[in-house]
């Protein structure tokens, strides 16, 4: 495969193919983009044609290194054989029937046996609809009402989750009591007006929530490695108090696992920080670019399921051709090494990184496969602490690798994402790239 690769190219990237695309989209399709972050590629949206490996080349034919790895789910890179052909197999054999196909019970069995915390599991399309699933479930498994979300933390895009997931300093509040902020324009304060936004990785402030409205509480929503706001790794025996709080408390802890399951290691986050929730969330990376989520959790929370106490559903739950890809990506990410591996190219990037950006102000902060960049004070350990960081630098950053070759999250919320399949020959061509980039906004 890294034969096929060429150089990077020395002049920066011109776009005129992607700009009459978008000059056409944005006529038919709001923004000309199909959600909204990707609206924000800097100098302009760009339209790809096709991924292979860790590259992916846009309509104009400019080749890039992908760290966006389709904002985390190609954790085996673009097209990778096993995954194209198991899928391949079971489009052939039939991609929906409605009713339970084999490969769900053994998906579900591989779940079972990786998570501490899976004993049963239902699947759906999306992390937006795990993490609501999760909320019923809870809600229904402690006959209470509010859920505890983060302030900084993201769970999807619907009414319920869509809240303070990036307030501004004008918008949070009082930091003892943070403001319930909407995402959007047109969201039913009904369907959020059950949740308490909290600071997370600060023990003192929850244990004053739960003091005061504990026996309220049917769970704490949260991620258990904050990736959206900055990737920030928990303090130590954070995890382990919330455990401790929700179980005095009587409530649910449910980890929202979209972003690590499978990312950080096999068994999620859950593993490495030894906290076992009540209920985890999957999706991105569990199918390694397939529409598929997963809800999981003690059995006597799930089998309110099975005594349709709660309702799930979906004509596309469970759906084989996009669970096909799973077994795929657990076998590829079992090999022994493959995450060590990962790690240590992630580690080469990361210190490459933080001494070119340094002089700029910059620092990487992160963790595992998953890292992020910031220009401000230094890596924080909570949303409130990135507020004084300057998102126009990181913006900056990010055009200018891009035109260059290295095509990472267009928000200045930054993610990078490491796949199986990037190499040091991937590495050294994004830290030559990154040179340069530095050296243009110097
Ligand atoms: N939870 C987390 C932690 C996420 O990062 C995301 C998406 N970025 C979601 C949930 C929502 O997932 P989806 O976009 O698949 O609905």
């Amino acid at each position: 495969m890294a034969d096929d690769r060429m150089m990077l190219l020395d002049e920066t990237y011109v776009f005129g193919e992607s700009a009459a695309m978008l000059a056409r989209a944005r006529d038919v399709i709001p923004g000309g983009v199909g959600s909204n972050d990707r609206g924000l590629v800097d100098p302009h949206p760009l339209f790809m044609s096709h991924g292979a490996g860790s590259r992916m080349w846009d309509v104009d034919g400019n080749e890039y290194i992908d760290y966006l790895l389709g904002y985390g789910p190609l954790v085996l890179g673009h097209a990778h054989p096993a995954i194209t052909e198991a899928v391949g197999r079971q489009l052939r054999n039939g991609s929906v029937f409605g009713i339970p196909v084999a490969l769900e019970m053994e998906v579900a069995e591989m779940l079972v046996d990786l998570f501490p915390s899976i004993e049963m599991v239902r699947f759906c399309q999306s992390g937006t609809e795990a993490v609501l699933a999760a909320m019923r479930l809870a809600r229904a498994a402690t006959g209470r009402r509010l859920i505890v979300k983060f302030e900084g933390q993201y769970h999807g895009w619907l009414d319920q989750v869509a809240i303070s997931y990036a307030p501004t300093t004008e918008q949070a509040g009082d930091p003892a009591h943070p403001a319930t902020v909407p995402g959007s324009d047109g969201q039913s304060p009904g369907a959020y007006e059950d949740f308490i936004i909290a600071q997370w990785n600060n023990a003192e402030h929850l244990e004053q929530l739960f003091a005061e409205r504990g026996d309220e509480i049917a769970a704490v929503l949260t991620e258990p490695i904050m990736c959206n706001f900055g990737i920030i790794e928990p303090v130590s025996g954070y995890l382990n108090r919330l455990r401790e709080l929700c179980d005095r408390a009587g409530a649910a802890l449910i980890f929202d696992e979209v972003q690590t399951g499978f990312r950080i290691g096999l068994h999620g986050a859950q593993a490495r920080y030894g906290v076992t929730p009540d209920l985890t969330c999957l999706g991105k990376a569990l199918s390694g670019g397939f529409p598929v989520s997963a809800v999981g959790g003690r059995r006597e929370i799930m089998d309110l399921i099975t005594d349709r106490r709660v309702f799930h559903a979906g004509t596309y739950a469970g759906n084989p051709l996009c669970l096909a890809a799973v077994p795929a990506v657990v076998s590829e990410l079992s090999r022994p090494g493959v995450y060590e591996q990962m790690e240590a190219l992630s580690m080469r990037l990361r210190t490459g990184l933080s001494e070119l950006i340094a002089p700029l102000g910059g620092y990487v902060q992160g963790t595992s496969t998953i890292f992020g960049t910031g220009f401000g004070p230094g890596p924080g350990a909570s949303m409130r602490d990135l507020w004084h960081n300057d998102p126009e630098k990181v913006f900056d950053l990010k055009r200018e690798l891009r035109i260059r070759g290295v095509f990472t999250k267009p928000t200045p919320r930054d993610i990078w994402y490491v796949s199986t399949v990037h190499d040091d020959v991937d590495v050294d061509e994004t830290l030559r790239r990154a040179e340069q980039a530095v050296a243009a906004l110097a």
